[in-house]
């Protein structure tokens, strides 16, 4: 039976289709979807056995219901442990990663796991593209961020001294089980950072589900079932359109970038640990490039102010961190991927539900510098 057969047996599943052609997969978005994980990938595994990479948190939270879904369906196993957090994302890593997988005996055959968070999910996804020249994977996101967000899409990367996700490539995953019942474990903070991604997608082209946010976004934040659902399965439905029809960041999948250009940079510079995590500095980032816009004359009257309430009501950060050094956000900034023969291309919301991209800003490093707003 197909995934999207089973998931559509049971209770409160959705599913959102990523359309790729042959690459195309399918995203199942419900509760207890792990511990049904072993019928939903027999279908895809080519002998029956799989290799599960993931975290120690994870582990003690969620891979003992994967396992036994696992054993259930007379899938044989070995599960990779790696220590949690955005440090975990280097080469140091990936290398002890691919060297154990390889001892394990991987094939060209044999299906990676993801089961996690955003770390977990670049970093095996990485993996999995470029081991063996590339095997198959799926993503069991575990954190509202990935769900919403790292999961989708078949970017992967690990992180460099330099700058956030430079070494990566493009791998699509076989399927996405998004099981919203595994986000009750997670610390409000980390959900709360994960709202940041599901606000950008309210900004950059539906006005409806920011309208929505503004009402239900408490519920999502605390982890009501139904308001997580439907938060999940918007914000997939937004990230499939967007891939299907620009897989590789040629056009329209640069509005996923809002809040990066800034976010990736803060992170850098506060150096990748729990100080900043990703969506704050998403949630910083799109702030201050609201901005940036309404100083260029881009943006609509009063839209910074309201998207730092939809921000800062729920307690997302808007400010610069006290204390970091300008210049070297600046520099980040300017080693961004986004940079086009010298010239920092931002994504920059114009009103609610509309992004430009590509824009060019005079002078964007002087206001960086200078704005002591922040
Ligand atoms: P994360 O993977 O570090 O997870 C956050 C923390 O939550 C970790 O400590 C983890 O162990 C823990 N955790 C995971 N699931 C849990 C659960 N169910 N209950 C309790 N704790 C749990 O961080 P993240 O926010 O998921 O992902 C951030 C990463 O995603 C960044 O590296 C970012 O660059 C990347 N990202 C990638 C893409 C993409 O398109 N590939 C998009 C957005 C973000």
């Amino acid at each position: 039976m197909s995934a999207e057969r089973e998931c559509a047996q049971a209770a409160a599943c959705e599913t959102v289709a990523v359309e790729l052609g042959s690459r195309r997969y399918d995203i199942l978005i419900g509760e207890n979807l792990i511990a049904q994980a072993g019928t939903l990938l027999r279908p895809l595994l080519a002998q029956p056995r799989a290799l599960i990479v993931t975290d120690t948190t994870v582990t003690e939270l969620h891979l003992p219901t994967l396992e036994r879904a696992l054993t259930e369906a007379g899938i044989a196993f070995e599960a990779f442990v790696l220590p949690p957090g955005e440090q975990t994302k280097d080469f140091q890593h990936l290398a002890q990663l691919c060297e154990r997988l390889l001892q394990a005996g991987m094939d060209r055959r044999s299906l990676l796991i993801a089961l996690g968070g955003g770390v977990i999910g670049d970093l095996a996804g990485f993996a999995a593209a470029i081991l063996l020249r590339g095997v198959d994977f799926v993503q069991i996101p575990t954190t509202l961020l990935a769900q919403v967000d790292s999961s989708v899409g078949g970017k992967t990367a690990i992180d460099m001294p330099q700058g956030k996700n430079l070494v990566g490539a493009f791998h699509q995953p076989r399927l996405v089980l998004a099981d919203t019942g595994s986000l009750a474990s997670l610390p409000r903070r980390q959900r709360l950072a994960g709202y940041a991604e599901v606000v950008k997608y309210g900004l950059l082209g539906d006005i409806d589900f920011f309208h929505w946010l503004e009402t239900h976004g408490t519920g999502v934040v605390d982890g009501e079932a139904a308001a997580l659902r439907h938060a999940v399965a918007v914000s997939c439905q937004a990230k499939a359109g967007i891939v299907a029809r620009d897989e590789t960041e040629r056009g329209e999948r640069a509005l996923l970038n809002l809040g990066h250009t800034f976010g990736h940079a803060l992170e850098t510079e506060v150096g990748f640990g729990d100080d900043l995590l990703h969506g704050e500095a998403v949630a910083i980032g799109m702030y201050q490039e609201a901005r940036l816009a309404a100083r260029i004359g881009l943006a609509e009257p009063g839209l910074a102010d309201r998207i730092a309430q939809a921000l800062k009501s729920l307690g997302l950060p808007l400010e610069i961190p006290a204390g970091l050094d300008r210049e070297a956000i600046v520099a980040a900034m300017r080693r961004d991927k986004k940079v086009a023969a010298g010239a920092v291309k931002f994504a920059l919301p114009v009103a609610i539900g509309e992004v430009l991209t590509g824009i060019r800003v005079d002078a964007w490093e002087a206001w960086v510098r200078n704005d002591r707003r922040n």
